[in-house]
């Protein structure tokens, strides 16, 4: 299934960001233009053009050359970005006496916002603490070269430390839902899995299940109909079964199926298929083999059955196994594979058990 993470198109981002930016700018020579400014004009705009150029470069570079050669990790690119963000505005913003300052203060808290998406709690903590710090240093810079209005100063600190008090509580707890969720779609993750797994596995023995090697056989069918491969099914049925649960238990039968699968397994390729399709039933399909191979392999699966041993019976048992093989007819009905395969077990059965059958 295809999840959709993109709600909008890929370059809607940086447009974004170019519309906010030059949004911000044209405010700024606005302010240079009605004289809202307390330092001299070119400072001011030298230290947009630096703070909009550096912006650009942390935003935009990165993307290319950049992170390729120094090999930045994209969060501290956001830590980066944000820090230079949240710095060059406040830097301006303490040039601005008026209360139009508190507009340009409200930035950085949209930039703690966007870090709290990509970066951890401590992160954010340390991003609004400099922020602060940073905006503090340059109101007390101010001080040595022009004369402030304490009043309006103390009170645009205090409504500044609200504003990244605020955003930090919030972008915390958009953290901790991010984490949240993150450890949930992990969890659900798992569950998927696990139950991916058990829809196409046999749970005692660990081998496919029926489900699974039918789709097997569809797949196999299509492929040997084009002319690509063709492939053989061997049927296999451990012989008198319900007397090895009578005699020795349910537990010991199931030991006794896991080892058979285990067995079959083994004698089998790693592009071959093992299944178990029914109670004491297996099928291997033999992949690009015909009968004569396959036949081979079922009789190296009978000898190895009746030589293994089962653990919680007696030494004197030998587990046996009868197995019809039949090869794929082109274009001939899975169905008919199957019956032409159970009927050639059957006969194994007939003939006495523990041997192998095969009709070509
Ligand atoms: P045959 O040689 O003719 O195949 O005789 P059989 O006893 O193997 O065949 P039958 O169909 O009479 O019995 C199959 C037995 O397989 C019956 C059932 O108790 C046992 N069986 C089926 N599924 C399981 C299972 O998951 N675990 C265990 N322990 N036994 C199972
Ligand atoms: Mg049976
Ligand atoms: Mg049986």
């Amino acid at each position: 299934m295809q999840v959709q993470t993109q709600f909008y198109p890929r370059y809607m981002r940086p447009m974004v960001l170019l519309v906010g930016l030059a949004v911000y700018v044209a405010f700024s020579f606005g302010l240079v233009r009605y004289g809202y400014v307390y330092a001299a004009e070119n400072a001011f705009i030298q230290l947009t053009v630096i703070w909009v150029l550096g912006l650009l470069a942390l935003v935009f570079l990165p993307s290319t050359v950049f992170s390729r050669a120094f090999e930045i990790h994209s969060d501290s690119l956001v830590l980066y970005t944000t820090v230079w963000c949240n710095l060059g505005v406040v830097a301006m913003a303490v040039l601005v006496p008026h209360p139009l300052r508190l507009a340009m203060l409200v930035v950085p808290v949209f930039g703690i916002f966007y870090a709290a998406l990509h970066l951890s709690r401590a992160q954010i903590g340390w991003i609004c603490l400099i922020t602060w710090l940073g905006y503090g240093l340059c109101n007390l810079s101010l001080v040595t070269y022009t004369i402030v209005d304490v009043q309006f100063e103390t009170l645009s600190g205090a409504i500044f430390v609200l504003l990244l008090g605020a955003g930090l509580l919030l972008s915390w707890e958009s953290i901790r839902l991010r984490d949240d969720l993150q450890e949930r779609n992990i969890a659900l993750r798992k569950v998927m899995g696990r139950l991916q797994e058990m829809a196409l596995k046999d749970e005692v023995t660990g081998v496919h299940n029926r489900r699974y090697i039918l789709e097997v056989l569809a797949r196999q069918k299509a492929l040997a109909d084009r002319g690509q491969q063709k492939f053989t099914l061997c049927y296999c049925d451990l012989d008198h079964f319900k007397q090895i649960n009578d005699k020795y238990g349910h537990a010991v039968g199931d030991a006794a199926l896991k080892r058979f699968a285990e067995l079959a397994t083994s004698v089998v390729r790693s592009v071959d298929y093992v299944a178990r399709i029914g109670g004491e039933e297996f099928v291997l399909v033999l992949v690009d083999a015909d009968d004569i191979a396959a036949t081979q392999v079922s009789n190296r699966l009978r000898e190895r059955t009746k030589a293994v041993s089962i653990p919680g019976t007696d030494s004197q048992f030998a587990m046996t196994v009868s197995i019809g093989v039949t090869p794929y007819r082109l274009a001939e009905h899975v169905d008919d594979l199957l019956n032409r395969a159970d009927r050639a077990l059957y006969h194994a059965k007939r003939a006495g058990r523990d041997r192998v059958v095969t009709s070509s």
